[in-house]
């Protein structure tokens, strides 16, 4: 039986991370990965990537079709969503080389099956054939991310009512498309069949979009999304999904109105992946379905971790590379490194775009600012609302415990106030920081100063 210092189950954006990082640190180290699908993860396969890349798509056609606003005469033929995954593919198949590369170079064996506990030192991998191997780990990384929640009243059937990774494979698009769901998937996937020309309808039980963020954030993105023509239903929740003539016929629980849709995005949430792994062999606690782990990132046992989508949480890539960071360290010398993940960005890349860090709410000595939405030279001439700002204030120190933008480049914006979260900066300290003109960032630093009033 082969052997080696750690062996990781998983090879998405958590699992890579930690190969690498442990391999650097000098362990021996394997990575076991299902067939069914690439290295990269759903991150890669089915999630950030692709969406990004036909968000990209959607820009540029949303350019095209507001050409005259610019001053020029361009018309825009309706899209094939064929033509934009063939090149979505290949975007796709750029980053699997990339990845394939990144951890062949790093001398990291790369073990294909699916992984499951033997006990709680060995891990059995069994192929799609039947075959299957055992290897030994010291210690051990569950890395298994996470699938689609379904509807308990609708399950998806691939052509109706449809997952993201479902939607995602679908290459004609439907006249009207109802999404479920206003978190980050839910309004990814609002943007970009709006602009290809779906009638998009997007239904969130909470009162506001985003609902984990700033309720007056969510709302605001409402307006916005409102603004461009997508229907948004909030407050709101599903009674029933019935499939009639080959469509779908929509009734609310809350309201008497019905609806009658071509496709069903359910966008409610995700599950972690723990079928499968017999997890009782290994003695690995979990908690309603996601595995339990303490701050230094250990299960219940441990010398076996858990990161990623499998933990719940904050459920984006970069959160779980920051785990892998952070586990990594404490595999090294346990108990040494608690995971601190205020300062990790949240973020949704719909048009406009929405991004947040640390506090999300007014609490006991943090205040919460919102800069009056005025146009500067960049908005202007791009032709495009002005960021919403908001900012949260620890009242005593004035350091910046949270922020949340909306706009063009929100998702870089961020990056400026997760740095004065991690690093504790004052609103003076953002204030005094020259920021470029004309940038969107500006609004940040008008922002400050008009605090500083
Ligand atoms: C539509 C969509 C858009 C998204 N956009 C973004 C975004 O823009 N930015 C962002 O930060 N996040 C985004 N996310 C979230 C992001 O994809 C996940 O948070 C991230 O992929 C989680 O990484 P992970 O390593 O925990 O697991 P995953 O990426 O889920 O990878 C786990 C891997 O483990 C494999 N596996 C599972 N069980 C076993 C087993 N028993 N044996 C062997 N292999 C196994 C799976 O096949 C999978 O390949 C998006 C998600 C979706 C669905």
């Amino acid at each position: 039986m082969k052997s080696f210092d750690v062996v990781i189950i998983g090879g998405g954006p958590g699992g890579i991370y930690t190969s690498i990082l442990t391999k650097q640190l000098g362990k021996t180290v394997a990575l076991i990965q299902d067939e069914q699908e690439s290295l990269g993860g759903v991150c890669l396969n089915r999630g950030c990537m692709p969406t990004k890349s036909l968000l990209k798509a959607a820009t540029a056609y949303r350019y095209a079709k507001q050409a005259a606003k610019y001053g020029l005469n361009i018309t825009a033929p309706p899209i094939d969503l064929s033509q934009l995954r063939a090149v979505t593919d290949e975007d796709l198949e750029k980053l699997r080389f990339g990845i394939q590369g990144m951890i062949d170079g790093a001398g990291i064996p790369v073990f294909r099956g699916r992984g499951a506990f033997k006990s709680a030192h060995e891990i059995i991998i069994t192929k799609a054939d039947g075959d299957s191997e055992l290897i030994r780990g010291e210690q051990i990384v569950i890395a298994t991310g996470s699938h689609p929640a379904e509807l308990p009243f609708a399950t998806f059937d691939g052509t109706h009512i449809l997952s993201s990774d479902q939607l995602l494979k679908n290459k004609v698009l439907p006249e009207k498309l109802l999404i479920l769901g206003g978190g980050a998937i839910g309004c990814e996937f609002a943007t970009m069949y709006h602009t290809f020309g779906s009638d998009v309808c997007l239904v969130e039980a909470q009162e506001s979009l985003m609902p984990r963020e700033d309720r007056d954030a969510g709302l605001k993105l409402k307006e916005l999304f409102e603004a461009q023509g997508i229907k948004v239903m909030t407050g709101t929740t599903i009674k029933s999904l019935t499939i009639e003539n080959g469509k779908v016929k929509v009734a609310y629980s809350n309201s008497s109105e019905t609806d009658t849709v071509d496709k069903v995005l359910v966008g409610i949430g995700r599950k972690a992946n723990t079928n499968g792994l017999n997890l009782e062999a290994a003695g690995v606690a979990t908690e309603q379905g996601t595995i339990s782990v303490n701050t230094f990132m250990q299960t219940s046992v441990p010398h076996i971790y858990a990161l990623g989508d499998a933990i719940g949480g904050l459920m984006l890539s970069h959160a779980a590379e920051k785990e892998a960071a952070v586990l990594a360290l404490n595999m090294l010398s346990p108990n040494s490194h608690p995971l601190e993940e205020s300062a990790v960005p949240r973020v949704a890349f719909c048009s406009p775009e929405i991004a947040a860090v640390g506090v999300s709410k007014v609490t006991d000595g943090i205040k919460a600012f919102t800069m009056h939405q005025v146009p500067n030279g960049r908005s202007v001439v791009d032709k495009v609302p002005p960021a919403f700002v908001k900012m949260f204030i620890e009242e005593n120190s004035r350091v910046v415990a949270g922020a949340i933008i909306i706009g063009e480049a929100a998702t870089e914006m961020i990056h400026e106030m997760a740095l004065a979260v991690e690093n504790r900066l004052t609103v003076e300290q953002i204030g005094k920081t020259v920021h470029v003109h004309p940038a969107h960032s500006k609004n940040i630093a008008i922002a400050a100063h008009q605090i500083n009033c």
